[in-house]
């Protein structure tokens, strides 16, 4: 399990993330990303990486859980 986040310093918007992981990220009134469900399963991981390598501004990160 993995979570999804945004860098908000180089997020411009586009949307990208928002079609291609629809399940997990809708778009606001500007057309900025609403991380509706930030915990990727398993499953999903595979279509959230491709989401993460699209982003064109390298503004969509998957980030691992911390250890305890
Ligand atoms: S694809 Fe990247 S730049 Fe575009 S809205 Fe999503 S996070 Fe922001």
């Amino acid at each position: 399990m993995s979570r999804l986040a945004v860098d908000w310093t180089r997020c411009d918007g586009h949307g990208l993330c928002a079609r291609l992981l629809s399940e997990h990220v809708s778009r606001d009134e500007f057309g900025f990303p609403v991380i509706a469900a930030a915990e990727i399963s398993d499953a999903d991981e595979s279509q959230a990486r491709l989401a993460v390598s699209a982003c064109p501004a390298l503004a969509l990160r998957l980030e691992q859980p911390a250890r305890t």
